[in-house]
């Protein structure tokens, strides 16, 4: 029987505001020492009450705008009831059923809408440490960090497209510096929920995994549930509504607890916080403000710089990266500071950082100077690349007939022979153009 996986996604991202959602401590908390950053409001004592901050809902809406979401002009923070000690109140202060953010979008590679049900504001809870022996430890630095929860609907089919869409998201937050969405620091958590259908109605049944911190993770335990819940099917039973945690190290999802409805949690506006109230030109002031996002930078690096779609899209992965590309390329191209030859092309640009894998740090002097020199170790004159390709016309006789007849990989074993021949680094296109150049002489 095969079976179809139905897969939906809850992402929390971090924001790296200065401070905190409800109160004035810095969110600033990673590595620091236990219990620093903390205040009566994020320790939840009594009568302490939250004050929200105006950045973190601007950020959020901003995220929410960038994934094609609408933003609703009244919203309002709902309370949503746990006891659980990581977060002392008793509470979470998160949204309900008016969140900031519906009904957005993303786009994957292939064409395919991945929808985005909501994006909303919480705050994020405590730490707990458990592995001390026969006591746990709490660390409220990070309750009460702005948290962004963004749920799509059950689209995804596998694990591929799940990963695609998270280094987008992961992307698109890191372009509007409101978040490094540093994994491994926890400042992005996934949780993605599985369920198996055979026609591709949803069943009945989700099962969602909590908290994995790694597009490895999330791509193993999406591959366990498939095939444990397949084998729990074909023995004609169901597998169970419940929440489950990823084991790092067995590879393996383990139950944690049926899952909770809605209900369970017993929403309720919160008293403490008045709506919040948008007017439509503040919404489309928080849109001119958003700047160029990734898809749009690798079209304009495209056009702008004559550089390939290729290219384009892998400098733009990094902001940081497609910014000391612009840099370098606007400053130094055309020059006489790069090369010999008297200017640099902005290819020669992308191809060394691509290839070199500069690190995002390097400032474009630094860049520019390194390229210069690589070129004069590397550098090769018209004559003895003409040499070259002689000799491996020469020697090569069957793989230029090849190419004459139309096997396009005979022009890849050329190129491979002639910088052999070269004995030194060439720049690749410029070996590939002269070679079919040279063949265009022979077969005219
Ligand atoms: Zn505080
Ligand atoms: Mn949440």
């Amino acid at each position: 029987m095969n079976y179809k996986a139905i897969i939906g996604l809850e992402t929390h991202v971090e924001l790296k505001t200065k401070s905190k959602m409800f109160c004035g401590c810095s969110a600033d908390y990673f590595g620091k020492e236990p219990n620093s950053h903390t205040c009566p409001v994020c320790l939840g004592l009594p009568g302490a009450l939250p004050v929200p901050n105006k950045i973190a809902i601007e950020w959020c809406i901003k995220i929410g705008l960038a994934l094609n979401c609408e933003i609703l002009e009244f919203s309002k923070f709902d309370r949503k009831n746990y006891f659980y000690p990581d977060l002392a109140k008793g509470y979470q202060i998160s949204q309900y059923d008016k969140p900031f953010c519906l009904n957005g979008n993303v786009i994957l590679q292939n064409g395919k809408k991945i929808r985005i049900r909501r994006v909303h504001m919480e705050e994020d809870t405590a730490k707990l440490t458990h592995d001390q022996g026969d006591y746990s430890l709490i660390d409220f630095n990070r309750s009460g960090v702005p948290l962004v929860e963004i749920v799509t609907e059950p689209d995804f089919e596998n694990a591929d497209e799940v990963v695609e869409y998270l280094k987008k998201l992961q992307q698109i937050v890191r372009y509007l510096e409101v978040s490094d969405a540093d994994m491994e620091k926890g400042q992005m958590r996934l949780e993605p929920n599985i369920s198996l259908s055979k026609d591709g109605s949803l069943p009945k049944y989700k099962v969602e995994v909590k908290n994995i911190n790694s597009f490895r993770f999330v791509e193993r335990a999406i591959k366990f549930e498939f095939n444990r819940q397949k084998e729990i099917l074909e023995k004609g039973e169901s597998p169970k509504q419940e929440t489950r945690g990823f084991s790092e190290r067995k590879n393996e999802t383990v139950s944690q607890r049926s899952k909770e409805e809605a209900m369970d949690y017993r929403y309720f506006p919160e008293p403490d916080i008045p709506p919040i109230i948008f007017s439509k030109s503040q919404i489309e002031k928080l849109k001119e403000g958003i700047g160029e996002l990734a898809d749009e930078k690798a079209k304009r690096l495209e056009k702008e710089y004559g550089i390939t779609s290729y290219d384009a899209e892998i400098l733009t992965r990094d902001k940081k990266i497609s910014d000391l590309f612009e840099s370098t390329a606007s400053t130094f191209s055309h020059t006489a500071s790069l090369t010999k030859k008297g200017n640099t092309d902005p290819k020669e640009i992308a191809n060394f950082i691509i290839n070199k894998k500069v690190d995002a740090e390097t400032s474009p002097e630094d860049l520019a100077s390194q390229i210069k020199n690589s070129n004069i170790s590397g550098v090769v004159s018209p004559e003895e690349l003409e040499n070259a390709i002689e000799k491996t016309i020469s020697e090569a006789q069957k793989a230029i007939e090849d190419y004459k007849n139309g096997k396009e990989q005979a022009l890849q074993f050329l190129i491979g022979q002639t910088m052999r021949n070269l004995g030194k680094k060439a720049n690749l296109d410029d070996v590939k153009s002269a070679i079919l150049e040279k063949l265009k002489q022979r077969f005219s």
